[in-house]
């Protein structure tokens, strides 16, 4: 595994293909929890999440994962998968092409001194990134992650409950939901998410990682 990392983070060439869902049996949906991780917030939602028996996938910055490594270990630790959120979360798509490269290879350097050893995928900060960039993504054969489902609008405005109906209503087999328990949404999100997994588990779907809802 970490032969095929170490060619995923060397560079070459095509378009950004995109996560998709595989067929599998019944329906699942990912959470991604986007940012951080934050010393604390990071422990506390690793036990909400055990509590609920949700896998998860996260997505820390590189350059926060070089200053909490414990927090990083502690997700790779839970199970959780962990992907490439770039070096210092700047808009990629206004990088020159070097320097967008040099933020997701440093980071994906950190991943792997981590001992992250599975192929990480790419969550393009902002969710942009340039055709340019998607090319030689593409032909490093990452996976690009992104979500069809953001309930930070509800969280925002502290309504918990639109926010987990909010999901239960638009959620499909392959969604994907983007979370961010690590700055100011914290408590709203730590708050939401019984109630997310209650009403999405009743509604007959099952949490897993963006790996496993992609999984040839
Ligand atoms: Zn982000």
């Amino acid at each position: 595994m970490k032969i095929i990392i170490t060619v995923v983070c060397t560079w070459l060439s095509i378009f950004p293909v995109y996560t998709q869902a595989t067929q599998a049996s019944g329906k699942q949906i990912a959470l991604i929890f986007d940012e951080g991780p934050v010393p604390g917030k990071t422990e506390s939602l690793l036990k909400q999440l055990e509590s609920l028996q949700i896998t998860a996938t996260f997505f820390p910055i590189g350059r926060e994962m070089e200053k909490f490594p414990d927090q990083t270990q502690a997700i790779i630790a839970a199970g959780h998968q962990l992907g490439n959120h770039s070096y210092s979360h700047m808009d990629l798509a206004q990088m020159s092409l070097s320097s967008a490269k040099e933020e997701i290879k440093k980071t994906c350097r950190l991943l792997q001194r981590h001992g992250y050893i599975d192929k990480p995928m790419f969550l393009p900060p902002f969710g942009r990134i340039s055709e340019e960039l998607g090319t030689l993504l593409q032909d490093q054969n990452f996976k690009i992650a992104h979500w069809d489902l953001d309930p930070s609008q509800h969280l925002q405005q502290g309504d918990i409950q639109a926010a987990a109906d909010y999901l239960s209503k638009n959620a499909k087999h392959g969604s994907v939901v983007l979370l961010h328990p690590m700055y100011d949404q914290y408590h709203q999100v730590i708050e939401a998410l019984p109630l997310i997994n209650a009403q999405l588990k009743a509604a007959g779907f099952h949490f897993v990682t963006l790996e496993q809802l992609t999984a040839d």
